[in-house]
């Protein structure tokens, strides 16, 4: 009978659990609503949140699953905790060979067939335990329930947290974000990219706009993760560039655009991206060097051999690529020498220190000379004052954009 292995951290891990209380019962009221939650919104009959011990697992918020401890050995959460990043679905446990002898898949007073489990972490990183959903016949998840799963076991881990439960609100979120994507109910704005030596418009950003039910704008900064978690981000992107490369057409003139796309494309198997983007410039008519698709590093972190081909048969197709946000992550020179970029796009966290600090005058310096070294433009992002454009054209930096030279809105014809 195979037996889970020990997480790496195990040792620090078990203090961890031990010392948050978790174990006699704290926040157990508010688990247990998510667990309902959870039961209603995966249809599937039990729920729980497991804590894996060192020899067992405690459930909490148990919802028609026994109360007594499960021996570790034995358990699903054992196996789930070992990927914190991932859920965990084991969709017929008889035919998997890791549990088919587990006493709860063999015993004939539980006969559990379907596992699906979301590791949940405590505040410091380590994995407390489990949230799952159990099933007594075989069954799959889709991606949006796998969505589903994911929200609620962030809002565990808010609870362990001791922040406000918000799983009612997270799941509406996503169920309006999911509506909002089968209806391609969002709408677009340009911000103007200028030159920095004249500040004549050199082109202008797409940025994506969602009004929830009821009329609330939510912010990109909340629903585009929440997308790329969900899998819609997909439609989404496709859906803007239809969009903006529709209505750029559209105009008398020959303007430059910008849109953005997620990291996601690239991890998926299917449709790739230099395809859409073909098969959009041809129903569109725009002209390919009319276009800069921006990404952000995510690309390349996550998919770094993958990302080197696409990005070339993006290049191919004839459309320019920006790498978004420059210095907000791992920032990595060595990106800009191996993949295929045309423009930089320096993050508006270094834009913000010009003139007041000199660290992020002096990345700003480097990586203009870098960039310009290698063939390629800069944009300053978020540039908001005159000090900080006079700093970015005495270094000859080629582009800005920002509330100074114009606030996202609606493109004049
Ligand atoms: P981004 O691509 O870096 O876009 C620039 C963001 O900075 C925009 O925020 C813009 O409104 C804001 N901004 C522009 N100038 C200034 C300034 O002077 N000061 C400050 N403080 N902010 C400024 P927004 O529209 O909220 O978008 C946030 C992020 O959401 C974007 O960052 C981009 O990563 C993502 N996003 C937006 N539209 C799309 C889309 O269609 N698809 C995808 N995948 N992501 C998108
Ligand atoms: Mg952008
Ligand atoms: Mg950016």
């Amino acid at each position: 009978m195979p037996e889970a292995a020990l997480p790496f951290d195990e040792a620090e891990r078990l203090l961890s659990l031990t010392r948050s209380g978790l174990l006699e019962g704290r926040a157990n009221r508010r688990i247990k609503g998510v667990t309902e939650l959870a039961t209603r919104a995966l249809k599937r009959p039990m729920a729980a949140v497991s804590l894996v011990t060192a020899d067992k697992q405690v459930l909490r918020g148990a919802i028609r699953m026994p109360t007594a401890p499960t021996p570790r050995a034995h358990s699903f959460c054992a196996h789930a905790i070992l990927q914190p990043d991932r859920p965990l679905i084991v969709e017929n446990a008889q035919e998997d060979r890791r549990f088919a002898n587990y006493p709860q898949v063999t015993d004939p007073k539980f006969r559990l067939r379907f596992y699906a489990g979301m590791p949940l972490r405590l505040p410091d990183g380590h994995a407390a335990g489990v949230l799952c959903a159990l099933d007594q016949v075989p069954g799959t998840l889709s991606d949006f329930q796998i969505a589903i799963l994911r929200e609620l076991a962030e809002t565990v881990e808010d609870i362990f947290a001791e922040q406000a439960p918000a799983a009612g609100e997270r799941l509406t979120l996503l169920q309006e974000l999911r509506r909002a994507a089968s209806a391609g109910d969002f709408t677009l704005q340009w911000q103007p990219i200028a030159r920095a030596r004249d500040l004549q418009v050199h082109g202008h950003e797409a940025l994506v706009r969602w009004t929830r039910p009821g009329g609330v704008p939510a912010r990109p900064d909340d629903f585009i993760p929440l997308a790329e978690r969900s899998g819609l981000i997909g439609r989404i992107d496709r859906a803007v560039l239809w969009a903006a490369c529709t209505e750029m057409a559209s105009l008398p003139d020959e303007r430059r655009l910008s849109v953005n796309v997620s990291a996601r494309w690239f991890g998926l198997a299917r449709p790739r991206l230099p395809g859409l983007i073909a098969q959009v410039l041809a129903s569109t008519g725009l002209s390919p060097d009319r276009l800069t698709i921006e990404l952000t590093e995510r690309v390349i972190v996550d998919n770094p051999d993958r990302a080197l081909w696409e990005l070339r048969d993006l290049k191919a197709i004839g459309v320019r690529l920006a790498l978004d946000d420059f210095g907000t992550g791992y920032s990595s020179l060595s990106y800009l020498e191996a993949y295929p970029f045309d423009i930089v796009k320096l993050d508006k966290t270094f834009v913000r220190g010009l003139g007041a600090n000199e660290r992020s005058e002096a990345v700003v310096k480097a990586v203009i000379r870098l960039g310009h070294d290698l063939g390629m433009m800069l944009c300053a992002e978020g540039v908001e004052t005159e000090r900080q454009l006079e700093f970015l054209r005495i270094h000859d930096c080629d582009l800005v954009q920002g509330y100074l030279l114009g606030r996202p809105g609606r493109i004049r014809p």
